[in-house]
């Protein structure tokens, strides 16, 4: 018997997924698994979709390298480009893509020898205000690295600060922004949409996707009729079923004090595990949870391997009872949004579980 903490990952969601974002898009659509797959293991993810992927999306040389020596031989992007010069003859090495968000990343790539030339995904600062040369900057450094001996082709792209925002007007302002620097350019190709815009700003649709986190199934506009399915479900087990009498209090601070008679199971999983602090109660009532299938919430405050759920209404609970922290009954969007965050960090936080991998 070992801890029943244990993330269930489904290979077959995610491929799913991944073909419902390239259709949405149309054009080629690179999956983005950086930080290990936002927390679903960035290997197998890349296995479940190698055959059919037109790239993949990493932050930086290390998670492309672990894919390569798993085996990997579809595109990498490496987001952030590179850090310093001496990573690119393994960049070459390894047959990478790279994002040249900067003037002094487009210096270094002029000034260094290379053994073949490399691809370029010129990144424009339309508005996010992160990374990305500046639209005035942007024409003239294309036109430095256009035709240059180390450059095998230019992809222009830009990053949504506001997407998941359909009312926002900033997205189209990006657009914008973007497509009149580019106007006196020959350019070959344009990627602009992450998730929020493959479902929601079809202005955006250019040659490239770059979706995440639709891929791992949470919908960046809370659409609740997606047909984007959960890769994760994050279960445990109820550990313990104590009956509490109105008045008394559970847990650490003893935040949670029973309104009536209370039935209190403890689950074993908690904040080490990537179940967030911040699920706990906040103005009375916890993050959603179920048990059996049936919906409940957390009461008393989530601790490091432990946390409590409300069984009070739920007759036929006992130990060993399942419990979904997210994934099929419990969307990880409405436990973010009871914990004060996004889906994607709930998702990257996951640890010390047991992943169980399944493709049907
Ligand atoms: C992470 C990232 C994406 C994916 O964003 P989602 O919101 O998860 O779809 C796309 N493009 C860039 C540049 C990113 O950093």
């Amino acid at each position: 018997m070992s801890r029943p903490a244990i993330a269930h990952i489904r290979l077959d969601a995610f491929r799913r997924n991944y073909r419902v974002a390239k259709q949405t898009h149309g054009g080629k659509a690179l999956a983005v698994i950086k930080a290990n797959a936002y927390g679903h293991g960035a290997v197998r993810c890349a296995q479940a979709i190698e055959h059919e992927a037109d790239g993949f999306a990493v932050a930086c040389l290390e998670e492309a390298l672990q894919l390569r020596q798993a085996g990997i031989k579809n595109p990498i992007l490496l987001l952030e480009g590179f850090f310093e010069a001496n990573e690119l003859p393994e960049i070459v090495n390894s047959n990478l893509w790279i994002v040249v968000h900067a003037l002094w990343q487009v210096d270094i790539l002029l000034a260094t020898k290379l053994k073949k030339p490399i691809q370029i995904w010129l990144k424009m600062d339309s508005g996010m205000h992160r990374v990305g040369l500046s639209s005035i900057e942007y024409p003239l450094a294309f036109m430095r690295l256009s035709g240059h001996i180390n450059v095998e082709k230019i992809v222009c792209m830009s990053h949504f600060a506001n997407a998941d925002n359909l009312q926002s007007e900033h997205t189209s302002q990006q657009i914008a922004l973007f497509q009149n620097a580019l106007q006196n350019l020959s350019i070959e190709a344009i990627s602009l949409s992450n998730s929020a815009a493959i479902l929601g700003w079809p202005q955006s649709y250019k040659n490239w996707s770059r979706p995440g986190i639709m891929l791992y199934g949470a919908d960046p506009l809370f659409d609740t009729k997606t047909q984007l399915r959960a890769v994760m479900q994050l279960t445990s087990q109820i550990i313990s079923i104590r009956p509490i009498k109105k008045g008394e209090s559970i847990g650490y601070g003893s935040i949670f004090t029973a309104p009536r008679a209370t039935i209190v199971g403890v689950v074993a999983i908690g904040y080490a595990d990537g179940c967030p602090r911040s699920a706990s109660p906040q103005n009375g009532i916890g993050a959603p949870v179920a048990v059996n299938g049936i919906i409940t919430n957390i009461i008393g405050r989530v601790s490091m391997d432990m946390l409590f759920v409300d069984l009070t209404d739920i007759a036929d609970a006992t130990i060993g009872s399942q419990v979904e922290l997210w994934g099929d009954t419990i969307l990880a969007n409405d436990v973010a949004k009871a914990a004060g965050t996004i889906a994607y960090e709930l998702f990257c936080n996951v640890k010390r579980v047991q992943f169980k991998y399944s493709d049907n």
